[in-house]
């Protein structure tokens, strides 16, 4: 019988596929089916992880026994000890012999099941065992992982991924060329997983609770991307009618896929530039620079994050000149390192927070880590030699933290100007607005910065008071809201009398429903994940830039959100639907 769960739609498209869990209690694991003759070779795995693993314990015990007691060093002995214990090797092997699973589902489960054993117990010593177990687990899955990329296949097969979550790491082991869709029992829109799954164009719902309890592995199901349903075990109707669907939506892809190589002007000739959101070589491998301005972001800390250390300044010219190439010689925005907050950086130990994302994040951290930021704005300016760069500071909330950041980046260029290192001497420093007080004293930070570049992600989480990560509030966060788009006419009238340029680089800005009214609030650059460029880009050419202030005007001016909705919903999409009606009939 099929079932339709609601969520929330995070990536637009529509996608048919049997589903695949990857299980989230031991992080996220990958789950196969092992045959016979690979039976041996998972035993082996098991050993060189016990190995490897054991090597790593003991590299740290070295390391702390000068700071530790001699009886927390202890600690480290019983985790040995329970990597070595025969009975839990046995019992992981007979797993996969018995069960055919993979390693990781074999840990997964015999981790589990002590654990209750454990838990169960009445001495509380025998119950502080059962954490030791799980770290123990998670520690043989981590080294198996890393290992072990590529590893979210399902044997060369088409997929939907489900899971519990759609973390950034896990786009780089996606099997690109047969995933098909992501559900999630967590996540909200915004959330980073979100914005890689719809940069990468992947259909997906998030923050359906109950998907993982209620589908299977290799189940049949759909996911509808524009509606946030997932429909399991779908009927043979719903199936032929989503299969028709997704023939017109190939379509549709195909006829405003024909203008992104056309200016991006209005039809009364003032032009917007569409920039590119980048998030790792990766997104630049595929970028189509004859379609776009420029890179708008550089997400730096995904490079970042996919590593094991910090990658050294030699490394980073590497990847910034990288970029630089990508972008052809047009202008490429990097953004300096933005982690804390949900974009944990695994190898730099952060503080528990109870409120990560008001806590120690992006420029805070990186200003009380010096070395963090010069080395990557010495990399950034030895990159920027090869043409335009620019460098953007993000979660900036007072002028002197631009003002510290501007003697870094002046120390750093005299320094290589000294020793006879080029760079460009006329490299602009940008601020991201997303922390809301930046709004009303943008006229004492305007004058500190080239630039600035509106980060509707944090700005609306944080002026909406909405954590753009928790589903259960995802309903409350809508940019349309008139308040946030008072604010954002507020930002673009402020640097216009600075005549500094103020561009948008949140996920608005590829919402092409948006598009009439950023420009109308007074934006000419939009930066975006390069997937959006070709709608943007088609509606741009449907409103002069008077509809547009026009409709900026009536929709700042409503008093709720349903009311700027309605007026998209009236205004704006039919202009759309008879725009994509004549691009067919210019094919004809
Ligand atoms: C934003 O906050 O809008 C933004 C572009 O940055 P991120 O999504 O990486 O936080
Ligand atoms: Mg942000």
């Amino acid at each position: 019988m099929s079932r339709k769960l609601k969520g929330i739609a995070a990536a637009r498209g529509v996608a048919i596929a049997p589903i695949v869990h990857f299980h989230a209690t031991l992080d996220h694991i990958p789950t196969w089916r092992v045959a016979e003759d690979a039976v041996a070779g998972e035993k082996a795995r098991l050993s060189v992880a016990i190995a490897g693993v054991t090597t790593s314990l003991l590299d740290l015990q070295r390391e702390l026994a000068g700071s530790l007691g001699n009886q927390d060093v202890r600690i480290y002995d019983a985790q040995v000890a329970i990597l070595h214990d025969q009975t839990f090797r046995r019992d992981v092997e007979t797993e996969i012999e018995q069960r055919h699973v993979n390693l990781e589902v074999a840990l997964q489960r015999v981790v589990a099941r002590y654990e209750q054993v454990f838990a169960a117990m009445e001495n509380p010593a025998m119950r502080e065992r059962a954490a030791d177990l799980r770290d123990i687990g998670r520690q043989l899955v981590g080294a198996l992982m890393a290992t072990e990329q590529q590893k979210y296949t399902a044997n060369g097969r088409d997929y939907l991924f489900a899971a519990d979550e759609f973390l950034p790491s896990d786009a780089g082991i996606l099997d690109r060329a047969h995933i098909r869709g992501i559900v999630t029992a967590h996540g909200g829109k915004y959330s980073h997983g979100a914005i890689l799954a719809r940069s990468l164009g992947i259909p997906s719902v998030v923050g359906i609770e109950a998907v993982m309890l209620q589908s299977t592995t290799g189940a049949m199901a759909i996911v509808d991307g524009d509606a946030g349903i997932v429909i399991l075990d779908p009927s043979p109707a719903e199936l032929a009618d989503y299969e028709q669907r997704w023939r017109e939506q190939r379509a549709i892809d195909r006829r405003i896929a024909e203008v992104r190589f056309q200016p991006s002007v209005t039809p009364d000739g003032v032009s917007v530039q569409l920039l590119a959101n980048v998030e790792g070589v990766r997104d630049l491998d595929s970028l189509e620079v004859d379609a776009i301005a420029g890179i708008g972001l550089v997400r730096t800390e995904f490079a970042f994050m996919e590593r094991r250390q910090f990658p050294t300044e030699n490394e980073q010219v590497a990847m910034y000149r990288r970029a630089m190439d990508g972008a052809g010689g047009k202008p490429v925005t990097f953004r300096t390192l933005d982690v804390g907050g949900d974009k944990p950086l695994g190898y730099f130990k952060m503080p528990e927070e109870r409120n990560p994302v008001l806590g120690w994040r992006g420029i805070r951290l990186c200003l009380d880590w010096p070395d963090i930021l010069y080395t990557q704005m010495r990399a950034i300016l030895r990159a920027s030699a090869l043409g335009h760069a620019r460098v953007l500071l993000p979660m900036i909330s007072t002028r002197s933290e631009v003002v510290r950041c501007r003697e870094v980046l002046d120390q750093l260029s005299a320094d290589l100007k000294a020793t006879g290192v080029p760079f460009d001497p006329q490299i602009e420093l940008g601020v991201m607005v997303e922390v809301p007080v930046l709004v009303p004293v943008l006229s004492d930070v305007l004058p500190v910065a080239d630039f600035v570049s509106v980060g509707t992600n944090d700005l609306v989480q944080y002026l909406l008071a909405v954590d753009r990560d928790n589903q259960r509030v995802a309903k409350m966060y809508d940019p349309f809201h008139p308040g946030v788009l008072r604010v954002l006419k507020q930002i673009a009238d402020a640097a216009a009398v600075a005549g500094k340029s103020a561009s948008i680089c949140g996920e608005i800005a590829g919402d092409h429903w948006f598009t009439p009214i950023l420009v109308g609030l007074g934006y000419r650059e939009l930066s975006m994940a390069p997937v959006f460029v070709p709608r943007v880009k088609l509606m741009l050419r449907s409103f002069t830039v008077t509809e547009c202030q026009d409709l900026a005007t009536r929709a700042a001016a409503m008093q709720s959100t349903s009311a700027v909705r309605k007026l998209v919903q009236e205004e704006i999409q039919p202009r759309w639907v008879r725009q994509l009606a004549a691009s067919e009939d210019g094919r004809r």
